[in-house]
């Protein structure tokens, strides 16, 4: 028997590809967007990753305060570089994702002290409601709260930093033990979680520990929080709290993807992760910042976009957004859209309306020399020059390419330097738009990148 899983292993790693276990679901009924239910407050996400062996299952969950990077950095990660063999991992990596783009703490007020009650014309009162409901799922055996939180925790008071009001650097559970309950031996499973992270420090006074805040006798406050939704129903819960006065959101994704890690192990949930855990290498992750994809006619890299992009070719209303990156939104200001990772704001998208009512969904484009089929909103490489093949029907705007004698840019042979730079799309200048159109109408963009 060990012997067939040694020698299937190896050949099961190659057929399964990344991530085919991780299940984003629907949560947000569609009727309720269009009746404009709390349209104001972004919707969060739901992943699971589910093991093929079956065991324990751990909900962690990012972003409850926006200003709280390493947060819901670290969990849009658990969510998107993360396989689970046995076990389960669920995620949510943006809890409160209005307050993220904003960078604040909650813009409707503490999220975190709205589990005990939330009035229904809260605008969070619909995101309370859900994430409530998937605690209490009866898979769930253990719950993570995942915050950046102020100074480093310590038993004696030091300084302003460093005191036992701090919450930075602790796991923070509101009593020892939860009776009866798998894994409610909280305050030893924070001491071994403390432990594991203690040997994979950036500097020795970032130490974790962990913080008892008694709740059902001394706090009032956290009385109001998830994790003593959590406990109440009997479902074991902490807080991991990295240090706001650590500066290096690398480092603090770190701490909360071990912290998360050292849970799993304890828990026997098996994992994998297709980066390695150095500073250098979480820096790296947290920046795949993906495409946006409009309407399915135009897809932008995210990564080293231009902070304004103007004469974009959308819809007058009901356009479409879709992020790779669980982090990503789009948020209309009234003349643009603002494009956001968490609180990164990437760019600003000046709309130039059209009619979009065209079903081109392919162009021919000769690449040095090579013919290739381009769907609407990929990227095609090219080294030296393009010729985009006529399509009847079809106008074609090379955007930065001026010909005065045409009124179509088909047929004719672009080259790097016949293309104004900027109005390339990326800051780096190598990418540039080339759009389609039939009469009026916005039939879709390709994206043509040089080295
Ligand atoms: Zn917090």
């Amino acid at each position: 028997m060990v012997v067939w899983r040694l020698l299937l292993a190896p050949f099961l790693l190659l057929s399964i590809s990344w991530g085919q276990a991780t299940k984003q679901i629907e949560l947000w009924d569609p009727a309720d967007l269009e009746r404009g239910v709390g349209e104001d407050n972004l919707r969060f996400s739901f992943f699971k990753h589910n093991g093929d062996e079956s065991g324990n299952t751990l909900l962690a969950i990012g972003g409850v305060h926006g200003d709280e990077p390493g947060s819901y950095f670290a969990a849009g990660i658990l969510a998107t570089h993360y396989r689970v063999t046995r076990g389960n991992l669920w995620v949510v990596p943006n809890l409160n994702h209005e307050s993220m783009i904003r960078n604040q703490r909650g813009t409707y007020g503490d999220m975190n002290r709205k589990f005990d009650y939330v009035a229904p014309d809260d605008p969070d009162y619909e995101l309370v409601k859900k994430i409530k409901s998937i605690i209490l799922e009866p898979e769930v055996d253990l719950v993570l709260n995942m915050h950046d939180g102020h100074g480093f925790y310590r038993e004696r008071w030091e300084n302003y930093i460093f005191n036992p009001r701090a919450w930075g650097q602790s796991y923070v559970i509101d009593q020892k033990t939860l009776d009866g309950v798998k894994f409610g031996n909280m305050d030893e499973i924070g001491r071994k979680v403390s432990e594991a992270l203690n040997d994979y420090l950036a500097e020795d006074h970032h130490y974790f520990s962990v913080k008892n805040t008694h709740t059902r006798d001394l706090d009032e406050q956290m009385q109001q929080s998830l994790t003593w939704f959590a406990v109440t129903n009997l479902k074991p819960a902490f807080g991991i709290e990295t240090s706001k006065n650590i500066d290096a959101l690398a480092i603090k994704v770190a701490y909360h993807l071990r912290s998360v890690e050292a849970f799993m192990d304890i828990m026997d949930i098996e994992y994998e992760r297709d980066f390695d855990l150095s500073f250098d290498s979480v820096q790296k992750v947290i920046e795949e910042y993906g495409t946006v994809n409009i309407n399915d006619h135009i897809k932008l890299d995210l990564v080293d976009l231009r902070r304004v992009l103007r004469f974009v070719p959308m819809a007058r209303s009901g356009n479409t957004m879709t992020f790779d990156n669980p982090l990503g939104a789009a948020k209309w200001m009234g003349d643009r859209y603002n494009i956001y990772i968490g609180n990164k704001h990437i760019s600003t998208l000046y709309p130039q309306i059209f009619d979009l009512d065209c079903d081109l969904k392919a162009v021919r484009i000769v690449a040095d020399g090579r013919a290739h089929t381009v769907q609407m909103g990929e990227t095609l490489d090219v080294k030296e020059e393009f010729l985009v093949v006529p399509t009847p029907g079809i106008r074609v705007n090379s955007i930065g390419f001026v010909t005065p004698d045409r009124t179509s840019q088909d047929g004719v042979v672009i080259r790097r330097s016949d293309i104004m730079p900027r109005f390339s799309q990326d800051a780096r200048e190598r990418t540039f738009r080339v759009e389609f159109y039939q009469q009026e109408a916005f039939c879709g963009m390709v994206n043509i990148r040089f080295p």
